[in-house]
Protein backbone atom coordinates (compact mmCIF):
# COMPACT_ATOMS: atom_id res chain seq x y z
CA UNK A 1 0.00 0.00 0.00
CA UNK A 2 1.00 3.26 -0.74
CA UNK A 3 1.47 6.36 1.24
CA UNK A 4 -1.21 8.00 0.18
CA UNK A 5 -3.54 4.93 0.22
CA UNK A 6 -2.74 5.02 3.82
CA UNK A 7 -3.67 8.57 4.62
CA UNK A 8 -7.33 8.08 2.39
CA UNK A 9 -7.40 4.88 4.95
CA UNK A 10 -6.48 7.27 8.03
CA UNK A 11 -9.01 9.80 6.74
CA UNK A 12 -11.82 7.31 5.89
CA UNK A 13 -11.76 6.26 9.98
CA UNK A 14 -11.87 9.47 10.98
CA UNK A 15 -14.44 10.40 9.60
CA UNK A 16 -16.41 7.02 9.60
CA UNK A 17 -15.85 5.83 13.08
CA UNK A 18 -14.61 8.85 14.69
CA UNK A 19 -16.74 12.07 13.73
CA UNK A 20 -19.88 10.77 12.83
CA UNK A 21 -19.89 8.87 15.96
CA UNK A 22 -19.59 12.06 18.02
CA UNK A 23 -16.01 12.25 18.49
CA UNK A 24 -16.07 16.33 17.99
CA UNK A 25 -12.54 17.90 19.21
CA UNK A 26 -10.86 18.89 15.82
CA UNK A 27 -7.16 18.34 17.56
CA UNK A 28 -7.77 14.80 18.42
CA UNK A 29 -9.36 14.38 14.90
CA UNK A 30 -6.23 15.88 13.23
CA UNK A 31 -4.10 13.75 15.57
CA UNK A 32 -6.43 10.73 14.47
CA UNK A 33 -5.10 11.76 10.71
CA UNK A 34 -1.72 11.98 11.24
CA UNK A 35 -0.60 8.88 13.48
CA UNK A 36 0.17 6.34 11.31
CA UNK A 37 -1.74 3.18 13.19
CA UNK A 38 -0.25 0.32 10.92
CA UNK A 39 3.28 1.10 12.25
CA UNK A 40 1.70 -0.25 15.52
CA UNK A 41 0.50 -3.57 14.38
CA UNK A 42 1.58 -6.66 14.59
CA UNK A 43 3.43 -7.55 11.28
CA UNK A 44 0.78 -8.99 8.82
CA UNK A 45 -1.81 -7.02 10.33
CA UNK A 46 -1.27 -3.94 8.41
CA UNK A 47 -3.93 -4.38 6.26
CA UNK A 48 -6.49 -4.39 9.07
CA UNK A 49 -5.15 -1.44 10.90
CA UNK A 50 -7.53 1.30 10.16
CA UNK A 51 -10.55 -1.35 10.40
CA UNK A 52 -13.10 -0.33 13.55
CA UNK A 53 -11.94 -3.02 16.43
CA UNK A 54 -9.03 -3.49 18.84
CA UNK A 55 -6.46 -5.95 17.16
CA UNK A 56 -3.92 -8.52 18.81
CA UNK A 57 0.03 -7.24 19.78
CA UNK A 58 2.46 -9.26 21.77
CA UNK A 59 1.74 -10.66 25.27
CA UNK A 60 -1.52 -11.51 24.51
CA UNK A 61 -2.53 -7.96 24.49
CA UNK A 62 -4.39 -5.54 22.48
CA UNK A 63 -4.29 -2.14 20.42
CA UNK A 64 -7.40 -0.49 21.48
CA UNK A 65 -10.37 0.43 18.92
CA UNK A 66 -9.33 3.84 17.20
CA UNK A 67 -12.61 5.60 18.27
CA UNK A 68 -11.89 4.22 22.27
CA UNK A 69 -8.85 5.70 22.05
CA UNK A 70 -10.14 9.15 20.44
CA UNK A 71 -12.83 9.07 23.16
CA UNK A 72 -10.30 8.71 25.91
CA UNK A 73 -8.35 11.19 24.28
CA UNK A 74 -11.18 13.78 23.62
CA UNK A 75 -12.61 13.36 27.52
CA UNK A 76 -8.93 13.99 28.84
CA UNK A 77 -9.31 17.42 27.14
CA UNK A 78 -5.52 17.50 26.55
CA UNK A 79 -3.77 21.09 26.25
CA UNK A 80 -0.15 22.08 24.06
CA UNK A 81 1.36 22.86 27.79
CA UNK A 82 -0.03 19.63 29.86
CA UNK A 83 2.64 16.40 31.05
CA UNK A 84 0.54 13.61 30.77
CA UNK A 85 0.72 10.02 32.06
CA UNK A 86 -0.78 7.13 30.06
CA UNK A 87 -1.05 3.62 32.29
CA UNK A 88 -0.76 0.65 29.81
CA UNK A 89 1.48 1.71 26.58
CA UNK A 90 0.40 -1.46 24.36
CA UNK A 91 1.58 -1.18 20.85
CA UNK A 92 2.03 2.79 22.03
CA UNK A 93 -0.48 4.21 19.56
CA UNK A 94 -2.28 5.46 22.50
CA UNK A 95 0.77 7.33 23.71
CA UNK A 96 1.54 8.33 20.36
CA UNK A 97 -1.44 10.44 19.97
CA UNK A 98 -1.32 12.06 23.42
CA UNK A 99 2.06 13.11 22.25
CA UNK A 100 0.62 15.11 19.58
CA UNK A 101 -1.58 17.01 21.75
CA UNK A 102 0.17 17.86 24.95
CA UNK A 103 3.78 18.72 25.29
CA UNK A 104 5.12 15.36 27.29
CA UNK A 105 3.96 11.94 27.79
CA UNK A 106 4.86 8.87 29.97
CA UNK A 107 3.61 6.06 29.29
CA UNK A 108 3.98 2.64 31.57
CA UNK A 109 3.69 -0.80 30.93
CA UNK A 110 3.95 -4.02 32.91
CA UNK A 111 5.30 -5.97 30.06
CA UNK A 112 8.75 -5.27 29.27
CA UNK A 113 8.90 -6.88 25.95
CA UNK A 114 6.00 -4.70 25.02
CA UNK A 115 7.26 -1.49 26.38
CA UNK A 116 10.91 -1.53 24.61
CA UNK A 117 9.02 -2.45 21.31
CA UNK A 118 6.99 0.62 22.04
CA UNK A 119 10.08 3.11 22.92
CA UNK A 120 11.73 1.87 19.43
CA UNK A 121 8.24 2.38 17.59
CA UNK A 122 7.82 5.72 19.13
CA UNK A 123 11.25 7.00 19.03
CA UNK A 124 11.46 6.05 15.43
CA UNK A 125 8.65 7.96 14.41
CA UNK A 126 10.31 11.03 15.95
CA UNK A 127 8.26 11.50 18.98
CA UNK A 128 11.28 13.25 21.38
CA UNK A 129 8.26 13.94 24.24
CA UNK A 130 7.42 10.65 25.00
CA UNK A 131 9.12 8.20 27.93
CA UNK A 132 7.94 4.69 27.85
CA UNK A 133 8.75 2.72 31.31
CA UNK A 134 8.36 -0.46 32.47
CA UNK A 135 5.86 -1.34 35.98
CA UNK A 136 3.33 -1.09 37.69
CA UNK A 137 1.47 2.32 36.55
CA UNK A 138 -1.54 1.35 39.57
CA UNK A 139 0.95 2.69 41.68
CA UNK A 140 1.71 6.18 38.83
CA UNK A 141 4.75 7.20 38.62
CA UNK A 142 5.36 9.18 41.70
CA UNK A 143 8.72 11.00 41.01
CA UNK A 144 7.22 12.55 37.55
CA UNK A 145 3.95 13.54 39.56
CA UNK A 146 1.83 15.34 39.24
CA UNK A 147 0.10 15.34 36.09
CA UNK A 148 -2.44 17.29 33.85
CA UNK A 149 -4.26 14.37 32.38
CA UNK A 150 -3.73 10.37 33.17
CA UNK A 151 -5.02 7.98 30.87
CA UNK A 152 -5.74 4.13 31.92
CA UNK A 153 -5.92 1.58 28.83
CA UNK A 154 -6.99 -1.00 30.97
CA UNK A 155 -10.13 -1.78 33.34
CA UNK A 156 -9.44 -1.66 37.44
CA UNK A 157 -11.71 -2.78 40.08
CA UNK A 158 -11.91 0.72 41.52
CA UNK A 159 -9.51 4.21 40.93
CA UNK A 160 -6.25 3.70 42.04
CA UNK A 161 -5.39 5.99 44.76
CA UNK A 162 -2.17 6.79 43.53
CA UNK A 163 -3.07 8.33 40.22
CA UNK A 164 -5.59 10.29 41.91
CA UNK A 165 -3.05 11.76 44.22
CA UNK A 166 -0.73 12.24 41.13
CA UNK A 167 -3.45 14.46 39.18
CA UNK A 168 -2.74 18.16 39.93
CA UNK A 169 -5.47 20.16 40.73
CA UNK A 170 -7.82 20.55 37.51
CA UNK A 171 -6.07 17.54 36.22
CA UNK A 172 -8.26 14.55 34.48
CA UNK A 173 -7.93 11.20 34.90
CA UNK A 174 -9.57 8.68 32.51
CA UNK A 175 -10.19 4.60 33.18
CA UNK A 176 -12.27 1.77 32.57
CA UNK A 177 -14.23 0.63 36.40
CA UNK A 178 -15.62 -2.69 36.37
CA UNK A 179 -16.05 -6.23 35.83
CA UNK A 180 -12.22 -8.27 35.40
CA UNK A 181 -13.58 -10.00 32.50
CA UNK A 182 -16.67 -8.29 31.20
CA UNK A 183 -17.69 -4.35 31.46
CA UNK A 184 -16.26 -1.38 32.67
CA UNK A 185 -17.73 1.95 32.64
CA UNK A 186 -15.31 4.78 31.10
CA UNK A 187 -15.26 7.18 33.76
CA UNK A 188 -13.60 10.65 34.08
CA UNK A 189 -12.15 12.36 37.39
CA UNK A 190 -11.51 16.12 37.68
CA UNK A 191 -9.55 16.94 40.35
CA UNK A 192 -11.05 20.27 42.27
CA UNK A 193 -9.43 20.39 45.23
CA UNK A 194 -6.89 18.17 47.39
CA UNK A 195 -9.98 16.33 48.63
CA UNK A 196 -12.60 16.87 46.03
CA UNK A 197 -12.77 14.95 42.23
CA UNK A 198 -15.79 15.54 40.05
CA UNK A 199 -16.82 11.84 38.87
CA UNK A 200 -18.60 11.36 34.94
CA UNK A 201 -19.35 8.76 33.50
CA UNK A 202 -18.80 7.81 29.28
CA UNK A 203 -20.62 4.81 28.46
CA UNK A 204 -19.86 1.05 28.63
CA UNK A 205 -16.52 -0.24 27.31
CA UNK A 206 -14.70 -3.42 27.55
CA UNK A 207 -10.70 -3.70 28.27
CA UNK A 208 -8.48 -6.28 29.47
CA UNK A 209 -7.47 -6.20 32.91
CA UNK A 210 -5.59 -3.13 35.11
CA UNK A 211 -3.02 -5.78 36.62
CA UNK A 212 -1.40 -4.49 39.66
CA UNK A 213 -1.04 -3.51 43.27
CA UNK A 214 -4.02 -1.35 43.02
CA UNK A 215 -5.69 -2.76 40.21
CA UNK A 216 -6.71 -6.68 39.44
CA UNK A 217 -4.38 -10.08 40.69
CA UNK A 218 -3.41 -12.19 37.90
CA UNK A 219 -6.32 -14.47 38.84
CA UNK A 220 -9.25 -11.64 39.18
CA UNK A 221 -9.40 -11.41 42.65
CA UNK A 222 -9.14 -7.79 43.96
CA UNK A 223 -5.53 -6.74 44.80
CA UNK A 224 -6.47 -3.45 45.52
N1 LIG B 1 -2.82 2.01 24.87
C1 LIG B 1 -2.51 0.79 24.18
C2 LIG B 1 -2.31 1.00 22.71
O1 LIG B 1 -2.53 2.10 22.22
O2 LIG B 1 -1.88 0.03 22.06
C3 LIG B 1 -3.51 -0.31 24.40
C4 LIG B 1 -3.39 -0.87 25.74
S1 LIG B 1 -3.99 -2.48 26.03
C5 LIG B 1 -5.71 -2.30 25.78
C6 LIG B 1 -3.79 -2.42 27.81
C7 LIG B 1 -2.36 -2.53 28.28
O3 LIG B 1 -2.34 -2.29 29.67
C8 LIG B 1 -1.76 -3.91 28.06
O4 LIG B 1 -0.61 -3.80 27.28
C9 LIG B 1 -1.45 -4.38 29.48
O5 LIG B 1 -0.28 -5.17 29.57
C10 LIG B 1 -1.29 -3.07 30.21
N2 LIG B 1 -1.44 -3.11 31.66
C11 LIG B 1 -2.35 -3.79 32.41
N3 LIG B 1 -2.15 -3.54 33.72
C12 LIG B 1 -1.10 -2.67 33.80
C13 LIG B 1 -0.43 -2.03 34.87
N4 LIG B 1 -0.75 -2.21 36.15
N5 LIG B 1 0.59 -1.19 34.58
C14 LIG B 1 0.97 -0.99 33.30
N6 LIG B 1 0.38 -1.58 32.24
C15 LIG B 1 -0.65 -2.40 32.49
Amino acid sequence: MTETDLAHLRDRMVDIQLARRGIRDRRVLDAMRQVPRECFVESGFEEFAYEDGALPIASGQTISQPYIVALMTEAAELQPTDKVLEVGTGSGYAAAIAAQLAASVHTIERHDALAKIAARRLAALGYRNCVVHTGDGTRGLPDEAPFDAILVAAGGPTVPHALKQQLAIGGRLVIPVGDFDGEQSLLRLTRRTVSDYDEEAFGAVRFVPLIGEQGWAEDGARSA
